[in-house]
C-alpha cells in the first residue's frame, strides 16, 4: 500500500515525469513494502535458497526438466498466479507483488528467470487480459497453478524486431468453425514443456497479424526444432515451434481479428518492466558473492576489498542496483495505482488492467534497457573482482555474465526499447496526453533570456541534486524540442538522434527514482540512515550528467549549426552545471566501505 491515496492530481501520466516535479512522498520505494509483501518477499527468497541457488551447476548442463520442475513446484506454491485474478484461480495480487515476485525469483538462474517470465508474463498474461470468459475459464487456471504451462510465439526466421511481419498463416475453414495454422516460430521460450502456445499468425492479406490460443498437441500439426545451442540461460528450453495445418478453433482467436501486434506488443510492455524486475536480484546476489569473495582474497597480504580498485567497482554495482530498484518499484506502483484508479472510475478488471499498463510503456521501455545493461555491467565486474577465478565455470560469475547477456536481446532489443521511449513520448505529446510543447518553448525562450547570476541555496537534503534534475529535463526538452521541430514526422528516421534523446531520458528517470527514494526515506528515517543512499543518489546523478552532457552535444552537433547551435551549446553547459561539485572518490569509499563492512549487498 502506498503511504498516500494516489489521484489524478498526484499521479502522473505515463512519460510526463519528464515534464513535471515529483514530490519524493509520492514515489513508493521499496521500504514501502506490507508486512504481506515482505513475508511473500521472504518465502520466494527463501524458495529460491532451498531450491535453486544449490543446484546452480545443474542449470549449466542443459538440464531442461530441472527448469520444469522448479516451475512446478514454484506453481504449487502459487507464484505463478500472483497476478492471476482469484476467480481464475490466481492470488490476485497487485502489480506491485507482482514485480517483487518476478524480482526475487530471478536472481539464481537466468533459466529459471526466462521460463518464469515467459510463462506467467507473455505465456499467461495475454489471456488474462484479452481472453474471453470462455478462454479465461478454461486456460488461465491451469496456467495459474502450474498445472499448464505457457509459451509466446511471435518471432520468426524473418521477423524479429519486425514483428508484424511475419508469415505464419491462419486460413478459416470451409465450415468457418476452425483456423488452419501453418508457419515457422523461433526462439521459443518454454517450447519443450509448454501446453500452450499464444501464436501470431496473418489472416488473409490483414496489415496486421491475429493472436490465437494454440494447445500443444504433436498429433495437431505441431513439431519442434532441437534445443537451440545458447551462450547462457542453458536450462531454458528454446526450440523452433512449427505449425503445418494446426487447427484451432474461431473460440480460440484472442481479441480481435488484426488485433494481434497490439496484444503482442502490450504484453511486451509487461514483459519489459517484469524483465528489470527479473533483473535486480541477480544483481543483489552478484554484488553479495562478489564482496565476501573480496573481503577472503589476500593478495599482497591484505584483502583485496581494502585496495580502492576494487572499493570503486563494489561501490558502481551497488549504486546501479540501488538505483534499477528505487526505479522500478517507482514504476509498478504507479501502474498499480492507475489500475486502481481506472477500477474506481468503473473499468472492469481487464480494461483497468490494460490501459494502467499500456499508459507507462514508457517507463517500461526505460527500464528494460536500463536494468538489462547495469546487470551486465555487474556480472562483468563481478568477474573482474574474481580475477582469474572470474572466468572458470567452478565460480558462480562466469555463468551469471552468460545468462544476463540474453536480456539486452528479448523482450525487444535495447534498440528498439531506446527508440520507443522517445517515439512513444512524442506521440504522446501529439495526443495531447503529455505537453512537452509549452514546456520545450519555456526552455528555448530561456535560451535566448539572460541567465540569473542569484547563488541558489542549496543547504537541504539532495536540494542541488533535485535542482540538476530538473536542469537535465530543460536538456531532453531542447534536444528533442529541436530535433522534432528540424525533422517532423521524419524524426524516426534519424536514429541517432532518437537513441541520444532516450539515453538522456533513460538517466533522468532513474536518477530522479533514486533522489526521491533517499529524500523520502532520509525525511522519515533520519538523514544520518541513509548516508550511504545519499552518497549513492549523489555518484549515479554524477554519471549521469555525464552522459547527459556527451548524448546532448552530439545530438546538437548533428541537427543545429551557427548560432542555435552556439545557443544550446551554450544552454547544455548551463544545464548541466554543478554549483557544488561531490567529490566522486569519497563517495565511492562511503558505499564500498559499508558493502564491505556488511559483507553483503546491504540497501
Ligand atoms: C534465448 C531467447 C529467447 C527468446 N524467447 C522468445 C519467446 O519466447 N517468444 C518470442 O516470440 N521470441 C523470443 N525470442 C526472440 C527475441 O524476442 C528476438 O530475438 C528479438 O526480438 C530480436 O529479434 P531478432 O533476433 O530477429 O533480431 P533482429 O530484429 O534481426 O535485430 C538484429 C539487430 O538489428 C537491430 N535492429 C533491428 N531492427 C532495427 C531497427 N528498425 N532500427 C534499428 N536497429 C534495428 C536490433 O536492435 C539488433 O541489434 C527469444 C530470443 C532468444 C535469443
Amino acid at each position: 500500500m502506498s503511504t498516500t491515496e494516489k489521484n489524478n492530481d498526484n499521479l502522473l501520466r505515463g512519460g510526463q515525469f519528464i515534464v513535471k516535479e515529483t514530490k519524493a512522498e509520492d514515489v513508493f520505494t521499496p521500504e514501502d513494502f506490507t508486512e504481506e509483501q515482505k513475508m511473500m518477499r521472504d518465502s520466494v527468497k527463501e524458495f529460491v535458497d532451498r531450491e535453486v541457488w544449490p543446484l546452480k551447476e545443474r542449470f549449466e548442463q542443459h538440464d531442461y526438466a530441472l527448469t520444469e520442475e522448479i516451475m512446478r513446484k514454484a506453481g504449487e506454491m502459487g507464484l505463478l498466479g500472483v497476478a492471476v485474478p482469484e476467480e481464475y484461480g490466481g492470488l490476485g495480487m497487485g502489480f506491485v507483488t507482482t514485480m517483487l515476485v518476478c524480482d526475487y525469483i530471478s536472481g539464481a538462474s537466468g533459466s529459471v528467470a526466462t521460463a518464469f517470465g515467459a510463462h506467467t508474463g507473455i505465456g499467461t498474461m495475454p489471456i488474462t487480459l484479452y481472453g474471453t470468459e470462455e478462454q479465461k475459464k478454461k486456460y488461465v487456471p491451469k496456467l495459474a497453478t502450474g498445472e499448464w504451462f505457457g509459451a509466446y510465439a511471435l518471432t520468426e526466421p524473418g521477423a524479429g524486431s519486425d514483428a508484424n511481419s511475419g508469415k505464419t498463416k491462419a486460413v478459416l475453414s470451409e465450415d468457418g468453425k476452425y483456423y488452419s495454422i501453418s508457419g515457422q516460430k523461433m526462439w521459443i521460450s518454454n517450447a519443450g514443456f509448454c501446453n500452450t502456445f499464444i501464436v501470431f499468425a496473418r489472416i488473409e492479406d490483414d496489415k496486421n497479424i491475429t493472436g490465437f490460443i494454440v494447445e500443444n498437441d504433436p498429433s495437431n500439426g505441431i513439431s519442434l526444432g532441437e534445443e537451440e545451442k545458447k551462450l547462457g540461460i542453458h536450462s531454458s528450453s528454446t526450440r523452433q515451434v512449427f505449425f503445418s495445418e494446426t487447427k484451432v478453433p474461431v473460440e480460440n482467436m484472442l481479441g480481435e481479428r488484426g488485433e494481434g501486434f497490439k496484444i503482442a506488443m502490450n504484453a511486451l510492455n509487461v514483459g519489459r518492466i517484469k524483465l528489470a524486475g527479473a533483473g535486480l536480484d541477480g544483481q543483489r546476489r552478484v554484488i553479495s558473492k562478489a564482496v565476501e569473495y573480496a573481503n577472503e582474497r589476500i593478495q599482497f597480504d591484505v584483502p583485496i576489498s581494502s585496495f580502492g580498485a576494487i572499493k570503486l567497482k563494489l561501490a558502481e554495482m551497488a549504486t546501479n542496483a540501488y538505483v534499477d530498484e528505487s526505479a522500478s518499484y517507482r514504476a509498478a506502483k504507479d501502474i498499480e495505482d492507475r489500475i486502481a484508479l481506472r477500477l474506481k472510475a468503473g473499468n472492469s478488471h481487464q480494461e483497468a488492467e490494460l490501459k494502467g499498463v499500456e499508459e507507462y510503456a514508457i517507463e517500461c521501455s526505460i527500464l528494460k534497457v536500463a536494468v538489462s545493461e547495469d546487470i551486465q555491467n555487474c556480472t562483468d565486474e563481478g568477474i573482474q573482482i574474481y580475477g582469474g577465478m572470474g572466468y572458470s565455470a567452478d565460480a558462480p560469475m562466469e555463468s551469471a555474465w552468460r545468462d544476463a547477456r540474453i536480456t539486452r536481446i528479448y523482450e525487444g532489443t535495447n534498440e528498439i526499447n531506446r527508440m520507443l521511449s522517445v517515439g512513444m513520448l512524442v506521440k504522446k505529446a501529439m495526443k495531447g496526453h503529455v505537453d512537452l510543447l509549452n514546456p520545450a518553448q519555456a526552455v528555448a525562450d530561456e535560451l535566448m533570456g539572460i541567465p540569473s547570476f542569484d547563488t541558489p541555496d542549496y543547504s537541504e537534503l539532495l536540494s542541488e541534486e533535485k535542482a540538476m534534475i530538473a536542469k537535465l529535463k530543460k536538456v531532453f526538452l531542447m534536444v528533442a524540442g529541436s530535433a522534432a521541430q528540424k525533422y517532423g514526422t521524419e524524426l524516426e528516421e534519424h536514429q541517432q538522434t532518437l537513441i541520444a534523446a532516450a539515453d538522456i531520458l533513460i538517466e533522468i528517470y532513474m536518477a530522479e527514482s533514486a533522489i526521491l527514494r533517499t529524500e523520502k526515506n532520509a525525511k522519515r528515517f533520519g538523514e544520518d540512515t541513509q548516508k550511504e543512499q545519499i552518497a549513492m543518489s549523489q555518484l549515479y546523478l554524477y554519471h549521469a550528467v555525464d552522459i547527459i552532457t556527451v548524448k546532448a552535444k552530439e545530438a546538437i552537433l548533428s541537427f543545429s549549426e551557427g548560432d542555435e547551435q552556439r545557443a544550446m551549446l551554450m544552454g547544455l553547459k548551463r544545464f548541466t552545471k554543478y554549483q557544488n561539485m561531490p567529490n566522486i572518490a569519497e563517495l565511492r569509499k562511503t558505499i564500498s566501505n559499508k558493502v564491505i563492512a556488511e559483507n553483503t549487498y546491504p540497501f
